[in-house]
């Protein structure tokens, strides 16, 4: 807890050298890049979940939470840890279903993955097709909690077994039947970016496709929209999309397909810390996605401070894989930017980010910090955002929207989903 408190008390660029001496002390290590476990493991112990031997301070604690590290560890990633909930055959593609002998595999599909087929919030489906589907397991997460916000949007906390992940629907205004949806893709998060409510939980497990599809089927049954061709989706929940990839991107082959929701992966976006071979392996997933990345930081030095992510990968080879990113006419890449004040939002911070966006199209979304209990950074200014957005303007290189954030009077907003 000693480390968490460091990391949550003082001022903020202060705080985070602090923090920096702190870590170098405490793993014996020199100035230079740290090892990413040994990163994750002093955020690991300031946070935690576990119970007795098992525990978040101790070695079992740690060996417990090392094997489910992201493939950006050195070690190879073992086995996925233990599914809590049975939710398989929401994942699964008519094909698939046909090879487990359903039959009418497409119908069968059909009935699962349109909600407004459902009768009494329960696909209308044979008693043989069920059989088979209830095998691989029919779970869908239950809605545990839902807080109306009063700009229209909701929290949703759903339960998977014993764990809960966050969905939030967003109505585009008062009574438009246009939804964005921003869902989950894991139980927490392994990547400890110091202004995320979400990284205080620490990572539990990833989610399946299938609950990651459930999620989603879920949220539309119980409050729309209507039709899928009026539904946006955004990885930008809970979790790392890309430490998930092979269960996010099942996901979003299963959400587009045609005799499903049949979404567009122009309206899907996943976004990701910073994640690079990921990056270049999502550019190769058909059907891809959007890309958003979350920046922060607009130097080596604060952005491995707010984000460990960084230090594993620093601007210049995210920018690369930016650049190569494979990109459709008139697509643009997303970059968010959460403005921290006296952190990371003087003039020169957005020089250096007008630059660095300067070589890929984009579109820069700027996200005044939304205060939270877990974290002493504070929002800017109303002006300094105006300041912060008219000085990257000045450029003349860039399309800035400033995002109000949705759902902060129900801890909806960005950087604050916590499983509470
Ligand atoms: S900002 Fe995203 S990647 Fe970072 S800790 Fe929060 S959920 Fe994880």
């Amino acid at each position: 807890m000693a480390e968490h408190s460091a990391l949550v008390l003082g001022r903020p660029r202060f705080l985070a050298r602090a923090n920096a001496r702190a870590r170098r002390a405490q793993l014996g290590a020199q100035a230079g890049p740290y090892p990413i476990q040994e990163i994750l493991r002093t955020v690991w112990h300031g946070h935690g979940t576990g119970t007795g031997g098992a525990g978040p301070g101790t070695e079992a604690g740690y060996a417990a939470r090392v094997r489910h590290l992201p493939a950006f560890a050195s070690a190879p990633l073992p086995e996925q840890p233990p599914r809590v909930s049975r939710a398989q055959a929401w994942g699964l593609l008519p094909d698939e279903l046909s090879a487990l002998g359903v039959a009418a595999a497409d119908a069968t599909f059909e009935r699962l993955q349109r909600p407004w087929l459902w009768q009494d919030g329960v696909p209308v489906v044979s008693k043989a097709a069920r059989a088979v589907l209830e095998s691989c397991g029919l779970e869908l997460p239950r809605v545990a909690e839902c807080k109306s916000s009063v700009d229209g949007s909701s929290k949703l906390l759903l339960q998977f077994g014993a764990d809960r992940v966050e969905a939030v629907h967003m109505p585009r205004a008062v009574g438009s039947g246009r939804v964005s949806l921003c869902i989950s893709s894991q139980v927490g998060c392994a990547m400890g970016c110091g202004f995320c409510a979400t990284a205080s939980m620490g990572f539990h497990r990833h989610l399946s496709a299938g609950e990651i599809v459930g999620q989603v089927l879920r949220v539309v049954a119980e409050l729309g929209p209507r039709h899928p061709s009026e539904l946006t989706l955004v990885f930008m929940g809970m979790g790392e999309p890309l430490h998930n990839l092979s269960e996010v991107a099942r996901a979003i082959r299963v959400l587009c397909h045609p005799r499903g929701l049949g979404l567009s992966s122009n309206r899907i976006t996943v976004s990701t810390s910073g994640l690079v071979p990921e990056i270049d392996e999502l550019g190769r997933l058909s059907p891809r996605p959007l890309l958003a990345l979350s920046l922060n930081a607009t130097t080596d030095e604060v952005r491995g401070e707010l984000m460990p992510i960084g230090r594993r990968y620093p601007l210049s080879l995210l920018r690369a894989a930016l650049e190569r990113f494979p990109r459709r006419p008139r697509e643009r890449i997303t970059i968010e930017y959460v403005l921290l004040a006296g952190v990371n939002d003087s003039n020169d911070d957005a020089v250096r980010l007008s630059d660095f966006c300067a070589t890929f199209a984009h579109n820069i979304n700027l996200i005044p910090f939304n205060e939270h209990a877990l974290a002493s950074f504070r929002a800017p200014a109303e002006a300094d955002v105006e300041r912060f957005a008219r000085a990257l303007l000045a450029r003349k290189r860039t399309l800035v929207t400033v995002r109000r954030s949705r759902g902060r009077d129900v801890q909806a907003a960005c950087g604050q989903l916590v499983q509470s």
